[in-house]
Formats: structure tokens, sequence, C-alpha cells
């Protein structure tokens, strides 16, 4: 367990028929009979929780905003109607007094509402005493402190039956993604707090149909707990995300590809091997920093030298020569590219420290 943190285990509190739990739901509730007929299909399917946006939070204004009070209307007829579970977003209090009076199963918080403490305690004040469950979308922008302390404050004021959307991140450059899935926080997340089941939404982070099903294989690979995915009964015509939605019919028919994957090994003589397996990478990881050290080693050498000839640290030339040859080396072995090159800034940044700090060491000279 965390610490500070009490996290009720997700099958205590959701009942959970099939692997893997899937959720889905239109972007946004736009008409009655969108939003019924969407569902009676996902329904037909199997899916029992479903999502539907009813404020809508949008970059520019202009655009269809939700349906709001009306739309909760509808979500509750329907809940009777199909006996389905449902989960909206709310990023306010007038959101949660209304959600809670129509009856919404399952909060959620957006990743625009993750990044603004003010808006999350103010959530969090307005769902206490009331042990609601609710998902906690990461923040738009990559920090993994943010989300932490989103989920703290809603854990906070005693409501325990929580779990992360991971829905992308804003981040620099050009990205096949619409918000590039960052798995290293997500992965950061559940070290941190191991108890906390963690969902994918792979519609937000595709930003289009065609990358969803590998994207949530992904997911599934790497021990995510459940799928948010968006559907609509005519996905070209959505109000919003039309280029992310698919219907009903495609979403069961990619959760039948999904390989669902277990997060313990069931068969003994498997588990003797995949320890076996893992006692080498222990003993390959220790000669890793082994090396490590005999490279920072070298480097600090290097930068007595740098020091007494008055050097810069960085010496653009010979980073780009390491970067071309360590590339290429690393083809040799059939070696991921980037991975290599990220790795290699990541040692280049490290050395450059070790040097300053030679660099910039003061000789103990005794003052007279
Ligand atoms: C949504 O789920 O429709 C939505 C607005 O999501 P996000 O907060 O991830 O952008
Ligand atoms: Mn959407």
């Amino acid at each position: 367990m965390s610490k500070n943190l009490n996290i009720e285990p997700i099958n205590n509190w959701m009942k959970i028929e099939k692997n893997p739990l899937v959720i889905s739901g239109p972007c946004s509730a736009e008409t009655y009979d969108q939003l019924f007929e969407t569902c009676k299909q996902l329904k037909s399917y199997g899916i029992n929780l479903m999502r539907a946006g009813v404020w809508k939070p949008r970059t520019r204004p202009g655009s269809f905003e939700g349906n709001g009070e009306e739309a909760l209307k509808w979500i509750s007829e329907i809940k009777k109607e199909l006996d389905i579970k449902f989960t909206v977003e709310v990023a306010n209090t007038n959101h949660i007094e209304l959600s809670l009076k129509y009856d919404i199963d399952i909060l959620w918080i957006g990743a625009r509402t993750t990044v603004n403490p003010f808006s999350v305690q103010e959530i969090a004040d307005a769902i206490k005493g009331t042990n609601t469950p609710i998902f906690i979308k990461n923040p738009i922008n990559p920090d993994l402190s943010l989300w932490m302390g989103a989920i703290e404050r809603i854990n906070k004021v005693g409501i325990n039956k929580i779990g992360a959307i991971h829905r992308g991140f804003s981040t620099m450059g050009s990205s096949r993604y619409r918000y590039a899935p960052l798995w290293n926080i997500a992965i950061d997340l559940k070290s941190n707090i191991p108890e906390l089941p963690i969902i994918c939404d792979p519609s937000h982070i595709c930003g289009n149909r065609e990358m969803i099903l590998e994207t949530s294989q992904k997911a599934l690979d790497l021990g995510y707990d459940g799928l948010i995915i968006e559907s609509h009964i005519d996905p070209d015509n959505a109000w919003s995300d039309a280029k992310q939605q698919v219907t009903p019919k495609v979403l069961s028919s990619m959760i039948k590809k999904l390989k669902t994957k277990n997060k313990n090994e069931k068969n003994n003589t498997y588990k003797h091997l995949l320890n076996e397996l893992r006692d080498h990478i222990d003993d390959v990881d220790k000669e890793i920093i082994d090396v490590l050290a005999k490279r920072i080693d070298l480097v600090e050498k290097i930068g007595e030298f740098k020091k007494e000839q008055e050097l810069t640290s960085f010496q653009v030339k010979r980073w780009n020569e390491i970067t071309k040859s360590r590339i290429n080396w690393a083809k040799d072995k059939n070696l991921d590219e980037n991975f290599i090159k990220n790795l290699y800034k990541l040692i280049h940044l490290a050395s450059i420290d070790a040097q300053n700090k030679v660099i910039h060491k003061k000789k103990n000279k005794i003052k007279i």
C-alpha cells in the first residue's frame, strides 16, 4: 500500500464480468435517440458500463458544449430501461450535484481539470461524504505529480473508490498520436500506488480509429485493468471527436481480437523459467551498472583534462560522433535506433554533469 493513501481494490466495488473491462459510449450525449441506440447496441455486445460527455470541455468556444442536465435526464431513463451503469465527466460542484441527483454511478475528472488543483479541490469538497467512485484522467501535460496530487486530494476527503485513466499527453513535436501515450508516467503512477486500477483511453490517445486496437493491446500487455473506448452509432457524423469514434459493432470485433494477459504466472514450470530469466537479467543489470561506473570514471578523467585546458564540457563535434557511431553499433546488434539515441542522451547528460562537478571543484587550499 502506498503511503497516506487508502484505495479500495476495484473488484470490491465493481463486478467485472468480462475480461478485459471495457467502458464505452459516445464522446458526447447528443440526442436521446443517439444515446439510447448506442447503449442498446453496446449492451447487446456485453458492455454494461457506458460513458457519455454531458458537459464538453472544448478548446475553443462556439462548438458543441454538451446538453447538460437534459442529457442527465436521458441517461437516468436509459439506465433504467437497459439496466446499465454510467460514468460522466464532472468539472465543478454544480456538475457533481446534478450527476448525483440523476444517479450517475461513476464520475470522471477530465484531463483539462486534473491540471488545476483549485478545480480538483472543489470536486473533492463536493463529493466528500458520498463515497462515489471516481476516475481521474491524467493531466494534459506530462506531470506525474499533478496526477498523483489529484488522486491524493480526492482520497483525502474519504473517497477510496478511485481509478486512474491514461488518455495521453500533449507533448512537443509531431507524433502519430493525438495525445502521446507516455507509458512510463503511468508505470511510475502504478509503482507509487500499486493498488490503484489503471484504465487506458486509446480513443483520445490515438485521435483516429485505425490505431485503437494496437494501442488497446499494448495497454493490456502492460497489465492495465481496463479500457475506455468512445463509440457512436454514426461516428462520421458525431458532434465531437468524430474521427476517433467507432460503431458498437466495430468495437465488439476489436474486443474479440484483443488478447488478455495474466498478471501472475499460473503454471509452476513457467514460474521457475521466469525466475531463472529474471536472475540472468539481474546479473546483466549489475554488469551494466559496473560498466556505467567505469564510463563515469573515464569521463571524470576527461573533466580534469578539460579543466586544465579550460575547455567547455559540451563539445558538439564529439557529441555528434557519439550519436552516429553508437546508433551504427546498435544497428549491428538489432537494437532499436530511438532507444539507443534516447539512452545516449541520458548518458551524455550525466557525463556532462559529472565533468562539470570536476571542473567546478574548488581546491581545498588553506588560507593563511
Ligand atoms: C472525453 O473523454 O470525451 C474527454 C473530453 O476527455 P479528455 O479529458 O481526456 O480530453
Ligand atoms: Mn471525446
